[in-house]
């Protein structure tokens, strides 16, 4: 469904489903910021009182490990917005199902 690493293809692939109803706008971001957010923080506790390492391998590491996750977790959230846009039929300004 992607033309490039985020952008939209016209239509789908397999089905050819028009793409143009497809406005994830920063939905994924979100969600990505939550998630990695809560993954980064609570590992970054862990290690502190686990390990106590020096502060430089703590910005190394968690500086990488945010961005790996947050590339990883890029697409697969995006499919899934436009997925759940297109099951409840989400438009905007309509309030209705
Ligand atoms: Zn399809």
């Amino acid at each position: 469904m992607f033309d490039g690493f985020l952008a939209l293809a016209p239509k789908c692939g397999s089905c050819e489903l028009d793409y143009g109803f497809a406005d994830s706008a920063d939905g994924p971001a979100v969600f990505i910021m939550f998630i990695v957010g809560a993954v980064v923080v609570g590992l970054a506790l862990w290690v502190e009182f686990t390990f106590e390492p020096a502060i430089w391998l703590h910005l190394s590491m968690w500086f990488t490990l945010a961005i790996v996750l947050s590339l990883a977790l890029a697409r697969p959230l995006k499919g899934l917005m436009i997925a759940l846009q297109y099951h409840h039929r989400a438009e905007e300004g309509r309030f209705d199902k």
